[in-house]
């Protein structure tokens, strides 16, 4: 599951793959968005040119095991600090990543980030609940905000975040790593080109088994259970492949095992999302059980992605047989992605809107299974 993958599982990139991924990512995209992102990597890379600096806010398992490392591979910008309650861990990083201990802030205390031209991009890497205080303390520092996913708890604190940034003038992307790989970007082109038709039939899981007590399981700080955990991607992968958003969801939660772990969020969650033209897809997510796959069906054909969702090692299969897709560093491409867009202007594939989107499905989803499973129609921005 992408939010524990063992150190061992965990893609170990060299400079050299990294390189060779992003040329064979491209190939794989043809001369589309890819071979636009690997020309532009090189014309802004030319003659060392200065990379931008990303501050860390966060230093939990998602930051140390993957953004940290993934900040080495990148070409257009590098770890540069971080902000953390924990002054000790904090020095430790700058010692591990080679950056002034200054660049080190406490969440009670970024104000001395925004005079600092070392940090051009904070990184959002802490609990959901979290997410809108931390980005708006970040673009009042006039720093490009890249937060992780879920963008925040509710809808209203999604718009407040979009808000904040726009006033701020300073970029807002969500962590959504998978938009750069090259096995969904396969889905994204079936369901442009039509191979198999429009795709019109999709399920999908993912699943992964927390039995802990921790912010994952706290409403205040998760505002949910495994559908704002992981839930979340089949939704994304879902929106690609209907290249739209849904109009309404119907939903049920799952019969709680384990009602005194699971006392403030829900254990798992069913539900169906219907988008325009008839086009359905069935998701679901369970804290009990392991899965992690993604299909699409058309009237000529199928796509299954198994699994879909791990920082490495996805595989597509498609009726037509399995496909032979790369491994990308799925992180490096996203933050170097979105320091080409600070840098030449394009607008990022991964905004704050999309992020916002997301999260007004996830409120109808709550909204159906708390209301027995009504249809419940998708707020529109
Ligand atoms: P984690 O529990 O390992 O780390 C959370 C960090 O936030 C810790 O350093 C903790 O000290 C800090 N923190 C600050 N204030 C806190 C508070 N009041 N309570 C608890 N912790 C607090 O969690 P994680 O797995 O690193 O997840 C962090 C974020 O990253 C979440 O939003 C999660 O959804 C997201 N995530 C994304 C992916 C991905 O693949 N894109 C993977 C894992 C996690």
């Amino acid at each position: 599951m992408t939010d524990v993958l063992p150190p061992a599982m965990a893609p170990a990139y060299s400079r050299r793959r990294f390189v060779r991924g992003l040329a064979l990512g491209a190939a794989a995209l043809g001369a589309g968005a890819a071979g636009a992102l690997a020309a532009e990597l090189e014309e802004a890379t030319r003659g060392g040119e200065r990379k931008l600096g990303v501050a860390l806010m966060g230093l939990g398992m998602y930051a140390g095991g993957q953004l940290g490392p993934a900040l080495r591979l990148t070409k257009l910008c590098r770890l540069a600090g971080v902000v953390t309650g924990s002054r000790a861990k904090g020095a430790q990083w700058s010692r591990r990543y080679g950056f002034p201990e200054r660049n080190v802030w406490d969440y009670d205390d970024m104000g001395g980030m925004a005079g600092n031209p070392d940090i051009d991009i904070v990184y959002v890497v802490t609990p959901n609940g979290l997410h809108a205080e931390h980005a708006l303390m970040a673009a009042a520092a006039g720093k490009h905000v890249i937060c992780e996913k879920p963008m925040a708890n509710s809808v209203a604190e999604c718009d407040t975040m979009i808000r904040a940034c726009a006033g701020a003038k300073v970029l807002l992307s969500i962590g959504y790593r998978l938009r750069f790989d090259p096995h969904h970007l396969e889905l994204d082109r079936l369901a442009r080109e039509k191979d198999f038709g429009a795709l019109t039939r999709m399920s999908g899981e993912f699943s992964w088994t927390f039995g802990q007590r921790a912010w994952r399981i706290e409403r205040s700080l998760s505002g949910g259970g495994p559908l704002m955990d992981v839930g979340i991607y089949v939704i994304q992968a879902a929106c690609r492949g209907a290249m739209a958003q849904p109009l309404a969801v119907t939903a049920r939660e799952l019969p709680k095992t384990n009602p005194e772990l699971f006392n403030e969020v829900e254990e798992g969650i069913e539900w169906t999302m219907e988008f325009p033209a008839g086009v359905t897809c069935r998701g679901l997510s369970s804290y009990v059980r392991g899965a992690d796959w993604f299909r699409a069906e058309g009237d000529k054909g199928w796509i299954q992605i198994d699994p879909a969702y791990i920082y490495g090692g996805l595989r597509v299969v498609t009726s037509r047989g399995p496909m032979d897709l790369p491994a990308v560093p799925q992180q490096s491409l996203q933050m170097d992605d979105f320091a080409s867009c600070i840098l030449t202007g394009r607008p990022t594939p991964v905004p704050g809107s999309m992020g916002r989107d997301h999260m007004a499905i996830i409120e109808a989803i709550y909204r159906s299974a708390a209301e027995g499973g009504r249809r419940t129609e998708v707020r529109r921005a």
